[in-house]
C-alpha cells in the first residue's frame, strides 16, 4: 500500500499509551486505510520491557494492512537505536518513535532505512 499521510489523532493516542506504560516502552504496529496511517494494532505476544520491546510480527492478523510500527523511548531521545534500525529494515514501512514528554513535539517518523520520513499530517474527520 502507498502511504502518504499519518493521522495526528493517532499520534495523540500513541503518546497517551506511551505515558501510561512509562517508564516501560510502549510498542504497537500501525495500519493504514486509504494511504493514511490511522490505527494502532496491538499484537498478541508483544512484550513491554525496560530494555527493549519485542514484537512478534507473525502474530499480525492477516486482514490488517500493517505498514509500520510505533514505540516509545522512556527518555528524551527519539533517535532510533541500533536495534531499532535492524528492526526497521527487517520490517519495512514507516516507524514512529516518541519520547518524553510524549507530546506533539516529541515524536519522529522514520522510513525503513532509519531516515526521517516526511508524511503529510492529517486529522481524521468525525
Ligand atoms: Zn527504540
Amino acid at each position: 500500500m502507498m502511504v502518504r499521510a499519518i493521522d495526528i489523532n493517532l499520534i495523540d493516542e500513541i503518546n497517551e499509551c506511551a505515558r501510561s506504560v512509562h517508564p516501560d516502552e510502549y510498542l504497537c504496529t500501525l495500519s493504514a486505510e486509504d494511504g493514511v496511517i490511522n490505527q494502532m494494532v496491538l499484537l498478541p505476544g508483544t512484550v513491554y520491557g525496560d530494555s527493549h520491546s519485542f514484537l512478534s510480527m507473525w502474530m499480525a492478523p492477516a486482514n490488517c494492512d500493517i505498514v509500520g510500527s510505533a514505540h516509545s523511548h522512556p527518555g528524551y531521545s527519539n533517535e532510533p537505536s541500533d536495534a531499532d534500525l535492524d528492526f526497521f529494515s527487517n520490517m519495512g514501512g514507516y516507524h514512529l518513535i516518541t519520547c518524553m514528554p510524549y507530546d506533539r513535539g516529541s515524536w519522529r517518523l522514520y522510513d525503513s532505512r532509519g531516515e526521517p520520513a516526511d508524511l503529510e499530517l492529517v486529522s481524521r474527520p468525525f
